[in-house]
């Protein structure tokens, strides 16, 4: 890997780190109710890459639920301190989001969609020229 990553980041103790080599494939607010208790706040901001993309050190623990459309969200934390860093979803194999607060520089993230818009809570306003969607569309067509 000569060339300098897209992006690294991190947990907040630093046993687990990353390095992303690609853009993301999407980025989106996300209002789900898993996402909402996983964190603690109103949404998780997160960017799908390619999974084979993102390269990951240190050993991070990982909790599966069913999402509303019945597939199965694996969350990924770092098992010390409780970072959320990762997500997978049984209905997009191959792809991985990454909770971009975990990113060390994330100037580049700009949502394009707003997810599970009907679980967002009046508090957690947003940027309302996004599109929004009740639950999470369709995958963009392949390139
Ligand atoms: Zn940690
Ligand atoms: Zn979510």
């Amino acid at each position: 890997m000569a060339d300098k990553p897209f992006a690294t980041g991190q947990c907040v103790c630093g046993d687990v780190t990353f390095s992303i080599n690609a853009e993301p494939a999407r980025m989106a607010q996300c209002h789900c109710k898993s996402c909402q208790r996983s964190s603690g706040t109103g949404h998780m901001s997160l960017a799908f890459f390619a999974q084979d993309q993102v390269e990951i050190s240190g050993s991070f623990s990982e909790f599966d639920d069913t999402a509303e459309s019945g597939n199965i969200n694996t969350r990924g934390f770092c098992g010390k301190c409780g970072s959320r860093l990762f997500g997978r979803n049984s209905g997009r194999p191959g792809v991985i989001a990454v909770a971009v607060g975990s990113v060390d520089d994330s100037s580049w993230f700009q949502p394009q969609a707003i997810v599970y818009d009907k679980d967002r809570p009046h508090w957690d306003l947003m940027d309302a020229e996004l599109p929004k969607f009740d639950a999470m569309p369709p995958p963009p067509p392949a390139k």
